[in-house]
């Protein structure tokens, strides 16, 4: 694995989730941090976010934070790791976007659908070729897969796009997922 790559992780910044989420986020950060992959995410302390980035940076990891000024409060900055404060919400995803090589996405919210579905439909347009894959341990993102396929079957979309995303239920295979297309590309 090479010690350069970086990866944005979209995940949700809810604290009331079940715990299993916020477990997963925190061994994805530690896998991330073990091989040695520098970790790109929105800046906060809350919800998965805090739990992937602190647990990311306990294990010696590398992580850079991304956050809007007017959240800084609200998302809870966590400032143990560098980090940088932006003025909207645009800028904070294009520059999570240009610090990474790849995506991961965890369980999360509307915020999290958002960004995702932003980084797919550039892809679509060829703005750019970063993969991405879902995580999740307990088919949390079906739902999304099905209307994906949904709009393929109705030929919105080609059946190509599909392979812009994986969809995996560890963080060992999250990573192995995107370094095949990185590989590949
Ligand atoms: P959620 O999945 O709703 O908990 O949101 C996850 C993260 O996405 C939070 O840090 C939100 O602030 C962030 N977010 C929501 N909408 C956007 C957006 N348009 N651009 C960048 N980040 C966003």
């Amino acid at each position: 694995m090479s010690s350069s790559l970086s990866i944005c992780l979209y995940c949700g910044s809810s604290n009331e989730v079940d715990p299993s989420y916020l477990d997963l986020a925190k061994r994805l950060g530690e896998t991330l941090a073990n091989a040695g992959i520098r970790l790109v995410y929105g800046g906060g302390s809350v919800g998965l976010m805090g739990a992937a980035a602190t647990a990311a940076h306990e294990a010696g990891g590398s992580v850079l934070g991304i956050m809007p000024r007017f959240l800084l409060s609200q998302e809870r900055i966590f400032d143990a790791v560098e980090h940088r404060i932006v003025e909207t919400m645009h800028e904070r995803k294009q520059m999570m976007f240009d610090e990474s090589d790849a995506f991961i996405v965890l369980p999360g919210g509307i915020g999290t659908l958002e960004e995702a579905v932003e980084m797919l439909s550039w892809a679509r347009l060829d703005l750019h070729s970063k993969p991405m894959a879902f995580l999740d341990e307990d088919e949390f993102w079906k739902p999304f897969f099905e209307l994906m396929g949904h709009i393929v079957d109705g030929k919105f979309t080609p059946m190509a796009f599909l392979d812009l995303f994986a969809h995996v239920s560890t963080p060992e295979d999250a990573i192995e997922a995107l370094q095949v297309r990185l590989d590949n590309d």
